[in-house]
């Protein structure tokens, strides 16, 4: 499980952009993998992972209310709930570090990174412009399904892999080339002169955005870019214990990305339908239970409303409106250790509104005997002279 972002960094919960910025800054340095006498790689991806969500206010405002997103496991072939978000690839992050990149509201790393390291490390990287973007969606489910979980299909509308070329921008039948303006380097390398001496500048190449080879036809469907608007549905566990406001990660479900290139992520924010019966308070439910005078003084067994069905609750004599009774085990199940929490029962004691003669006389005896100053007066005389 991936430790509190905050303390990744060293830093506490009111700590200013600055300090944030300042801390990824000297820590992502120290760890940093290329380093020469070796970083840490696994270090470093902690490390970003927590800046990624702590320096965008959207994202730490929500890391703050929620804690992390969930991350599904992609749909295609693996099942079940793949636990806590990791970061993407780290492979895949150390070519993605560039300018230009499109990407989805949720999705940036905004942070000029390719500034702080191209001058330590060197080294040119190639453009992210090409991988899909992130898409983000809210998912309404109800109470019980975020209790105990679900298996939703969705459908997305999104830019998905070109049928027709299989998403390589080529014509069926065409032949791939090697791109004539980077020569199949994906990079265009420069020298300036300046004061400073001679000044290597690298870009990524725009013929080929990178890739360093041009289908020799482009395709007819998608005009090369590999990638269409379509309809795919997908399948996505929802995991028991999840709460409202939480984000499922499901990796590779964003758009696909440029010619065959890596495909965007797609996070589902939940939304959890409130439930007339409970509420939820982490991993435990909350509900009311309205009991007689009678059942509070005596002692009771009554029928409750559970997550699982109806179940009998034992109410203790001497029972106080207000009281907390507890169903253990009869909670949510927390969503990594699948622990159940409990469901707590506020006791409301009705004091009857209307007594028979019978009643009446039952409760004046029973009062006398403790001594308590009653009306003596009570039925119909007693009621108007109250009003005086
Ligand atoms: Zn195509
Ligand atoms: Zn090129």
């Amino acid at each position: 499980m991936a430790r509190d972002y905050y303390e990744i960094l060293g830093l506490q919960k009111n700590s200013s952009k600055d300090d944030i910025r300042r801390a990824y800054r000297r820590l992502a340095h120290d760890y940093h993998p290329d380093k020469q006498g070796g970083g840490d790689e696994k270090k470093f991806r902690e490390i970003n992972e927590a800046y990624e969500v702590l320096s965008d206010d959207a994202k730490r405002g929500q890391y703050d209310k929620f804690g992390q997103t969930f991350e599904q496991a992609r749909a295609s072939g693996q099942s079940g709930f793949g636990g806590f978000s990791g970061f993407q690839d780290f492979s895949e992050f150390m070519h993605g570090v560039g300018e230009n990149f499109s990407r989805g509201p949720f999705s940036g790393i905004e942070f000029d990174f390719g500034d702080i390291f191209s001058d330590i490390f060197g080294g040119a990287r190639q453009s992210r412009r090409t991988r899909g973007v992130d898409l983000e969606m809210i998912l309404e489910i109800d109470f019980l399904e975020g209790v105990f979980g679900a298996e939703r299909e969705i459908e997305l509308d999104k830019k998905d892999i070109c049928q027709h070329c299989k998403g390589s921008g080529a014509e069926p039948g065409s032949k791939v080339i090697t791109c004539p303006r980077c020569h199949g380097l994906g990079q265009i390398t420069s020298k300036k002169q300046t004061i400073l001496g001679n000044v290597q500048h690298v870009e990524v190449c725009s013929r080929c955005q990178g890739q360093g080879k041009l289908p020799e036809k482009e395709c007819a469907e998608c005009h090369g870019q590999g990638v269409r608007k379509q309809k795919k549905a997908i399948k996505v566990t929802i995991p028991a214990g999840i709460e409202n406001g939480q984000r499922i990660k499901v990796s590779g479900e964003g758009e696909a990305g440029y010619r065959g290139s890596q495909p965007g992520d797609l996070y589902i924010a939940v939304r959890i339908k409130p439930s007339s019966k409970f509420e939820r308070s982490g991993s435990d439910i909350l509900s009311t239970a309205s009991i007689s005078f009678y059942q509070a003084a005596l002692g009771a067994k009554i029928a409750i409303d559970s997550v699982d069905g109806e179940v009998m609750l034992k109410v203790p004599p001497g029972t106080q409106g207000g009281d907390v009774l507890r169903l253990r085990g009869k909670g949510v199940p927390h969503i990594q250790t699948q622990k159940r929490g409990d469901h707590l029962v506020t006791v409301k004691v009705l004091t009857p509104k209307k007594l028979s003669k019978e009643e009446r006389e039952i409760f004046r005896k029973l009062a006398e005997k403790k001594g308590e100053n009653i009306d003596p007066d009570d039925g119909m005389w007693g009621k108007i002279k109250d009003n005086f």
